[in-house]
């Protein structure tokens, strides 16, 4: 046993035999060894009459693959919450070991070493935030220290962590555990600390799904460590940690073709946490505001104004942190919409009148899986992969001509044929354009000409809702790059059905790749004066469309 180990580890969790969970049912094995239930109840989604795995390995594998590291340099848990938990039972005997935290920081740290009987040593944040490597070092070789909490960037203050400045201390402290709760690393912009891990045999890494990727109800957090700490943490492991509707569900939110979707959307939380560290920092009723790195704002607001009482008032929940402090509130970055709530109850920035026009779509089928994202108020990003170069620069040009941005992502049956990944993609991508477009409030009815060398198409577009297609064109069998000429007239005749318009599609030419180009340019050069919003007027006598 290394030296870490017996430094760290309670030596009662050493002597113990851990409970033998049952390893996973076995397909095809006659399976008499758990007191199940040899039936799902009617209606249930799986298996699950039987045990989940510990630790479901196809689950780990895909997490490890996320953030970079060994499947055995993780303990997947519920919520980073109980990886907390499970490093102070295996390290602390109560009365006797303390962790180290550092002030304003994650509450849990404190009561789960009230809970394990541990005692804490507190290193106050100095001035600006920052931690004191020095004081901290000192600390934890005066007294019989297991565990040194460092949260980066740390809650409630967002501030980051010097890289250098934990280095430093897990170098130092050879005899502890040196923890870097990771919670928010993905609002960062940095790639935290596991490519340290192979050099520092004493650190461990919390990670979490709650927040960049928005899956604080399915409770899912990683421990990251080396070997030998995750072996002895798991000496503590609950047997079946992870419900098995819990594993299925995380494991489909984490397909690869979900994560474009997920990558732009932590972007645009950084970007909407300038936006309104900006705004508030002029506002009124602000007395301080702190820059942060994850997808909160520590805010002091002054003691006369009136905007808690607004807030109150709309309904908009912070937190309250006036322990810190006279006024002291953490504010988490929502979606714009949200935001421009927030902005309003403390009246800096204009509140929005128009209602955001996006829409995100998630389909699942036995032949295809896809995502998209569609935004009709901006032109980026636009990112296609269905598997078929030429069918993705077909709807990339949809979109540049269209005027908004789109990712869509889709894995589909090719091995078959593209057909029912290109239906299906025109299925997602009408219903995201109609979900978009919400009552379709301030839309047009338009008409484009689209020459392209020799070959020339028309297109005229009515977003009516009522479904038609016109489609008047001569296009050889063999199509282009993969996409069969009869998939170009069930495109849009799907994407009319899906999206609710009337399309009118003549086109002619010699050259079957530039008549299929000019309808899909064509397509998106009509469709973006007809998406665009001119008022909000309804453009139809009978006032619905
Ligand atoms: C939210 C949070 C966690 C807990 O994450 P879960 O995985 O939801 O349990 C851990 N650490 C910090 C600093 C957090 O803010």
């Amino acid at each position: 046993m290394s030296a870490l180990i017996k430094a760290i580890a309670r030596p009662e969790i050493l002597a113990l035999c851990p409970y033998q969970a049952r390893g996973g049912a076995v397909a095809g094995a006659v399976l008499l060894d758990a007191n199940e239930n040899p039936w799902a109840p009617p209606g249930a989604k799986g298996a699950w009459n039987r045990y989940p795995e510990q630790q479901a390995k196809a689950l780990v594998a895909r997490i490890a693959a996320l953030y970079s590291v060994d499947i055995d340099q993780l303990l997947l848990t519920r919520g980073a919450d109980e990886a907390i938990d499970l490093l102070f039972r295996a390290t602390c005997r109560a009365g006797k070991d303390a962790a180290l935290i550092t002030p304003p920081t994650f509450g849990l740290y404190a009561v789960a070493a009230k809970i394990q009987g541990a005692g804490l040593i507190e290193i106050e944040l100095g001035q600006d935030f920052s931690i004191d490597p020095k004081a901290i070092i000192a600390a934890a070789k005066a007294a019989p220290v297991k565990l040194i909490f460092l949260c980066s960037p740390n809650n409630p203050t967002g501030t980051l962590i010097a890289q250098d400045d934990i280095i430093r201390i897990a170098r130092a402290c050879v005899d502890q555990l040196v923890v870097i709760d990771e919670a928010y690393i993905e609002f960062s912009g940095t790639a935290g600390l596991t490519c340290e891990l192979a050099a520092l045999p004493n650190l461990v890494i919390l990670k979490t799904l709650s927040k960049a990727y928005g899956l604080a109800g399915a409770r899912l957090g990683s421990l990251i460590a080396n070997t030998p700490v995750i072996d002895l943490v798991r000496r503590v492991l609950p047997p079946y940690p992870l419900p098995a509707p819990v594993i299925a569900e995380v494991q489909s939110a984490l397909a690869p073709v979900n994560m474009p979707i997920i990558q732009t959307r932590i972007a645009q939380i950084i970007t909407e946490r300038s936006r309104v560290f900006e705004a508030l920092k002029a506002a009124m009723g602000v007395q301080k505001i702190w820059p942060s790195a994850a997808n909160f704002l520590l805010v002091q607001l002054r003691s006369n104004a009136d905007v808690l009482a607004r807030l109150k008032a709309n309904s908009i929940h912070v937190r309250d942190f006036s322990a810190l402090g006279e006024g002291m509130v953490r504010i988490s970055i929502g979606a714009p919409e949200e935001n421009d709530l927030l902005l309003a109850a403390f009246q800096a920035g204009a509140a929005q009148t128009t209602s955001p026009r996006r829409a995100t779509i998630s389909r699942q089928t036995k032949e295809t899986q896809i995502s998209a994202s569609l935004d009709l108020e901006t032109t980026e990003p636009v990112r296609i992969d269905t598997g078929i170069g030429f069918f993705d620069h077909m709807l990339e040009q949809v979109a540049r001509h269209g005027g908004f941005s789109l990712i869509l992502m889709a894995k589909g049956d090719l091995h078959i044929d593209e057909h029912h990944t290109v239906e299906d993609c025109a299925i997602v991508l009408g219903q995201a354009l109609a979900r978009a477009l919400g009552d379709r409030a301030g839309i047009g009815r338009y008409g484009f000409v689209l020459p392209m060398d020799e070959a020339q198409a028309r297109i005229a577009i009515d977003l009516s809702g009522r479904p038609a297609l016109r489609f008047e064109a001569q296009i050889a069998e063999a199509g282009a790059g993969g996409l069969g000429g009869q998939m170009v007239r069930h495109v849009f005749e799907t994407l009319s059905q899906h999206l609710g318009a009337a399309i009118h599609i003549e086109a002619s030419g010699q050259n079957t790749h530039h008549v299929i180009e000019a309808i899909f340019k064509g397509f998106g050069r009509a469709l973006r004066p007809a998406l665009a919003r001119e008022g909000d007027h309804i453009p139809s006598s009978k006032g619905v469309l």
